[in-house]
């Protein structure tokens, strides 16, 4: 598992902390989304003290997804002097940090369309299934030769996805995994009848709405 966890829970389970993850490359700190409980461990894990360079990848703005995004914004800026990437498709967060009071001399919004890189990592942006009125984004993900698939809320798993990491082409998928049945998040059977049980292995399950690791486990998935 490339990733680090720092939750994994949904927004009606936050037992489990708001899903998100980080990786360091070449000393920069990429975190994957930055929901209600994320800044909290940011801050008292060090990695802020740790790493100057902080890039922060959204899916989407629900808030156990963005909600402590303008207190780490602040945070940075004011106490570290530090001007963090704020890398997502859509100039909806910087109406998002405007409304906020986050000024925009705080960040800088990194709007990508299609595939993106720095010398570290390159990011695909997949647009997935989740709310009505909002657009939701998974990502492809490249750092060194692997590739994984992080699907943000999505309420299945795209068809070209599923065949590539099939395929061998998607190393690592970590994919939104319910057991309630909605039209927003990807319940557990859809997972077991798009993969067959000896290809789960490397299917991390996030965002659980509940106690599930046995469970999911159990079906020959992972859990982070
Ligand atoms: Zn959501």
């Amino acid at each position: 598992m490339i990733l680090n966890f720092i939750g994994k829970g949904s927004s009606f389970y936050p037992v489990l902390g708001s899903t998100s993850s980080y990786v360091v490359v070449n000393g920069e700190l990429y975190v994957f989304d930055c929901g209600e409980t994320v800044f909290d461990y940011l801050y008292r894990s060090g990695l802020l003290d740790r790493y100057k360079n902080v890039n922060v990848i959204l899916t989407h703005l629900h808030s156990d997804h963005a909600g402590s995004l303008g207190s780490l914004i602040s945070y940075l800026y004011c106490i570290k002097n530090t001007v963090i990437n704020v890398i997502y498709p859509n100039e909806s967060v910087v109406n998002l940090l405007d409304l906020l009071g986050i000024k925009r001399s705080f960040y800088r919004h990194i709007m990508i369309t299609d595939r993106w890189s720095d010398d570290n990592i390159s990011l695909t942006p997949v647009i997935v299934q989740h709310v009505e009125n909002m657009l939701c984004y998974g990502y492809i993900v490249n750092i060194g030769k692997t590739t994984i698939y992080y699907s943000g809320d999505s309420s299945d798993v795209p068809e070209e996805i599923a065949k590539a990491y099939l395929t061998g082409r998607i190393d690592e998928m970590y994919h939104d995994t319910a057991t309630v049945r909605s039209d927003s998040h990807c319940h557990i059977d859809r997972l077991c009848e798009l993969f067959p049980e000896g290809m789960r292995k490397n299917i991390y399950c996030i965002h659980l709405d509940g106690d599930n690791k046995e469970y999911f486990e159990a079906l020959g998935f992972s859990v982070v």
